[in-house]
């Protein structure tokens, strides 16, 4: 049966060190199960069959030396990059008709790392236009559905990335999480999605949005795996100057428990407005089951933390104007023929290169940067950043550990949210996270009574101790379960 790829990362390596099975058949069958899979998801822009298989080899071959583990912690594991991700020799696109021909000419250190960690590269991912959104609607290049239920939006901005996990055509993937990106889009689709504290991972090679907000993270079906794949991304890069010297274990202090940990539960979070009803009751649960197995739960205020989305949609399209300047159909991207001026010729190739909401985008921050106009919104959103900051910092002197919703509901249908302030909501429990810089992830806590989609719960950790949550994450798996493979792509099946 084609279910290697729905297979975790420890079994996967079981069979391989019993020789049940060779690293190229694994991602031969991941590969095929890519295509069979993709025709309903949609989750893939690109596979990568060459760098699978040539992966593959150098796995066998320390197999055949007799030392599996000498090819990397996540030797033979099928891995997906979200396509804001250079890798070399293959298209990154960022899901825009302005890089449809764009081919990396190197390799992101977060995928380089994966790569040498042993993991077998399958295919690039679907995304929202230049990682804008928050549903994967905005891709130049077809929706993907939630593989839960087709007709849903898989999240985003990372949603290939997500969806691809969630219905088992690879172990981990690869999102960003800008406002949120990564944790939404995993609770869409029912899988661990970890946003880890700025500067863990390296941001060299990856296409930057708010290079002062972005940041790498994994998906994965348990929180063992994600641990695994956060072992082989964090640390050092002397090609990204914020990234920081993180030596951690990330899978130490996973079977440690919670007992005697102080969790805490943001009273606003839990009552605001908008907050689904299945959701607030799977998050409420998730608490009490914490608190059954011995953890203490304080309850800790985020008084600024409301005023997020107002800074985030100020920081965030100012940063994106700046860094999507150098697409000026020069240097990169399409270019408009026929013009005789090159002013002409900019404004034609952005405007046509670039889908509504990164055009919306960059044109708000433009105006947002403009003189006169800085001063009334650039300089309070730095200074609310600053006081959001603040108020995690005082919450994490009371508590190791804070869990909230991770997205105010389950997936949306296509189409269902058109008014763009309605969607930048989706983020409403996120964005604080990227403001202030710490870690939070996406946990499944199983099926909303309401709708019977996945539901997420958020676990937000102090800066540089995302092995914290990652501890409750554990915890609360033990309780709930591994991630499973959505039920229509369950045991090999392809959506019928
Ligand atoms: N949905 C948010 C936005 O559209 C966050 C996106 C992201 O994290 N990349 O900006």
């Amino acid at each position: 049966m084609n279910v290697f790829a729905s297979m975790d990362v420890a079994s996967i390596q079981a069979g391989l060190a019993a020789k049940e099975f060779s690293a190229r058949e694994v991602a031969e069958a991941s590969l095929a199960r890519v295509a069979a899979a993709d025709e309903k998801v949609h989750a893939f822009l690109e596979t990568t069959e060459e760098l699978a298989l040539r992966a593959a080899a150098r796995v066998d071959e320390a197999i055949a030396q007799g030392n599996l583990m000498a090819a990397g912690a996540l030797a033979g594991v099928p891995v997906a990059f979200k396509d804001n991700m250079n890798l070399e020799g293959t298209h990154t696109t960022c899901s825009s008709r302005m890089l449809e021909n764009y081919v990396s000419p190197y390799t992101a250190t977060c995928v380089a790392r994966i790569i040498d960690a042993g993991g077998i590269p399958v295919g690039k991912t679907n995304m929202d236009e230049f990682a804008f959104g928050s549903s994967t609607e905005t891709s130049a290049f077809g929706c993907t559905s939630n593989p839960w239920d087709l007709g849903r939006v898989p999240g985003g901005s990372s949603g290939g990335s997500a969806a691809a996990v969630a219905a088992g055509e690879c172990t981990i993937s690869l999102g960003s999480d800008t406002g949120g990106s990564i944790r939404q889009p995993a609770s869409f689709c029912g899988v661990v999605g970890v946003k880890p504290t700025y500067g863990t991972v390296s941001r060299y090679g990856v296409v930057a949005f708010g290079s002062s907000l972005d940041q790498v993270g994994p998906f994965s079906r348990s929180v063992r795996d994600a641990a695994l794949a956060m072992n082989a991304l964090s640390g050092r890069d002397a090609l990204d100057c914020t990234s920081q010297n993180v030596t951690c274990d990330f899978t130490a202090n996973l079977d440690e428990g919670v007992r005697g940990m102080r969790i805490g539960v943001v009273r606003e979070f839990m009552e605001a407005k908008g907050l689904q009803p299945e959701v607030k009751a799977k998050v409420e649960e998730a608490i009490a089951k914490l608190e059954e197995m011995g953890a203490e739960i304080v309850e800790v205020e985020l008084p600024n933390a409301h005023a997020a989305i107002s800074a985030y949609y100020v920081l965030g399209p100012c940063e994106a104007f700046s860094n999507l300047a150098r697409f000026d159909s020069v240097r990169y991207g399409y270019c408009d023929p026929g013009h005789k001026d090159l002013g002409g010729q900019y404004e034609a190739s952005r405007a046509k290169g670039f889908g509504a909401e990164a055009r919306r985008r960059i044109m708000l921050g433009s105006y947002l940067l403009s003189s006169g106009v800085y001063e009334k919104y650039y300089y309070p959103a730095q200074q609310v950043r600053t006081l959001i900051t603040k108020d995690y910092t005082e919450a994490f002197e009371k508590v190791s550990c804070i869990i909230a919703p991770a997205a105010p509901r389950t997936a949306f249908k296509f189409g269902e949210i058109s008014e763009p302030a309605e969607m930048y909501l989706s983020d409403m429990y996120t964005i604080s996270i990227n403001i202030a810089g710490n870690g939070g992830m996406s946990m499944p806590v199983g099926l909303g009574a309401d709708t019977g989609l996945p539901v997420g719960t958020q676990l937000i950790a102090p800066p540089f101790k995302d092995e914290n949550m990652l501890r409750v994450a554990a915890a609360l798996e033990s309780v709930y379960g591994c991630a499973p493979v959505a039920p229509a792509f369950a045991d090999g099946k392809v959506g019928e």
